[in-house]
């Protein structure tokens, strides 16, 4: 592991477009629970309904009974308020230079990559920290730091329908201009990509380490568990994302 530390460290040296993807595990650090993570929430991947996580939180359901995923955005609105950048966030904001750019797609909703200082942030499932209305034809939206004086089926002030977080639901599509963006910074190339903390099951998140790896470009995976890249990479880390960034960042100033 040592040796893999020294040897990813000497890439990022000499890199000038770093592509970071990452997911909710580079959050676990911050204390915010990965959906498989969520305890009794989600025990088994189902809520105390009966109901699979990924059903609530989808958009056909939202669109027939919003008020049950309304009871389940406030506990994600909870469970990422307050909460702050961890050493792995951290690390990936520490590395951006005048001579190095480095890009975060990210599937975390909560705001933490921001907030550490990282400046090419690609949020792909957007963000709990704004509310949006659910009608398409008004435009009404609001940054919400909490959720804690909503009603139990929060409606827009403009239009009266029901209001909704400004994130990506299960079977809706990413958002158009984070997919554009995502797309033409893939476009220019990376030197170097890093998957970290997430289990990898998206297509996007996929391809371009696939892509990469089929390149010969030099690809890493942070992430205790495997997944279904963990194949594909040069470098993989069976470890937590905040001690092995922190590792990586300082195999960089040697
Ligand atoms: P996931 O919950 O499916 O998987 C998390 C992954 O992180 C797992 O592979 C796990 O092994 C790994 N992990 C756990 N602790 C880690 C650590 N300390 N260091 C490194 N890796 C660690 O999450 P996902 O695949 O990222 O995404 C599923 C969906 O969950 C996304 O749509 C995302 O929007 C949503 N989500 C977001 C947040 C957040 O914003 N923080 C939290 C929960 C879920
Ligand atoms: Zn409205």
């Amino acid at each position: 592991m040592a040796d893999d530390v020294q040897a990813v460290g000497r890439l990022l040296k000499k890199a000038r477009r770093v592509l970071f993807i990452t997911g909710a595990g580079v959050s676990a650090e911050s204390g915010i629970p990965t959906f498989r993570g969520l305890g009794a929430a989600f025990a088994n991947g189902m809520t105390e309904e009966g109901i699979p996580f990924e059903t609530v939180l989808s958009g056909p359901t939202f669109q027939r009974r919003p008020e049950l995923s309304w009871k389940y955005f406030f506990l994600l609105k909870q469970a990422t308020q307050g909460k702050q950048p961890n050493p792995a966030h951290h690390a990936m904001a520490a590395l951006q230079s005048p001579q190095r750019q480095v890009w975060i797609a990210t599937q975390n909703i909560d705001g933490l990559h921001h907030l550490a200082g990282s400046k090419r942030v690609i949020e792909l499932h957007g963000t709990m920290k704004r509310l949006l209305c659910s009608d398409s034809e008004c435009d009404y939206s609001a940054e919400a730091d909490t959720f804690q004086d909503l009603p139990l089926l929060p409606r827009c002030p403009k239009c009266q329908a029901v209001l909704r977080p400004d994130i990506v639901l299960y079977e809706e599509m990413l958002p158009e201009a984070a997919l554009e963006r995502y797309a033409l910074e893939q476009s220019k190339g990376f030197d170097l990509l890093f998957s970290v903390g997430t289990t990898s099951i998206f297509h996007y998140v996929i391809e371009p380490i696939f892509n990469a790896a089929r390149a010969g470009i030099p690809t890493v995976e942070i992430n205790p568990d495997e997944t279904s890249v963990s194949d594909l990479v040069q470098f993989r880390f069976p470890a937590p994302a905040g001690i092995t960034l922190q590792r990586i960042l300082e195999a960089t100033k040697g």
